[in-house]
């Protein structure tokens, strides 16, 4: 199970198959992470820090985070995609797309074909928000997730 945490400026990954319940997650920030809560990741319950340093120490590395850098992703199931658009300051809308990850629906699950982030915005974590949104969507809808595009397979190996 892949899940995706989004709040404020950072972004939290969760691979449930990496982890192996060494608890450093619910000592480290007791009231981020609760096992047994919907949803067990809860980040306004804590200042970032507390979280990051928290995450640091997550010994399988289930738990990873990024910070967002004002890159808000949204899944535009209508296009199969998942899109990345930088937020306008003043507004809070989002602004000009900077990235997006494709998939198909197939008879075996949803096949992610491509996934691409401008040049000036590599190096982010992006293109992994952008693979784990669809992820997630997939597995909610009980799909299996065939990752054809070579970056979309690299993160989602074990
Ligand atoms: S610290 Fe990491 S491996 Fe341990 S329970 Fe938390 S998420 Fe799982």
């Amino acid at each position: 199970m892949h899940r995706l945490y989004e709040y404020g400026d950072i972004a939290v990954f969760w691979d449930s198959e990496k982890c192996r319940h060494a608890k450093m997650c619910v000592t480290g920030s007791p009231m981020t992470f609760e096992f047994g809560r919907r949803p067990w990741i809860d980040l306004t319950q804590a200042p970032t820090m507390e979280i990051w340093q928290t995450i640091d120490k997550c010994p399988t590395k289930a738990l990873t985070c990024v910070y967002t850098h004002e890159v808000r992703i949204e899944l535009d199931e209508d296009n199969n995609r998942s899109v990345a658009y930088t937020i306008d300051k003043e507004s809070g809308n989002s602004g000009q797309q900077v990235g997006e990850c494709d998939y198909k629906k197939t008879e075996d699950g949803w096949v992610i074909y491509h996934t691409e982030v401008s040049p000036d915005q590599e190096g982010k974590g992006i293109a992994r928000r952008l693979v784990y949104k669809v992820t997630e969507a997939a597995e909610r809808a009980g799909a299996k997730v065939i990752p054809v595009c070579s970056y979309a397979a690299k993160v989602l190996e074990h």
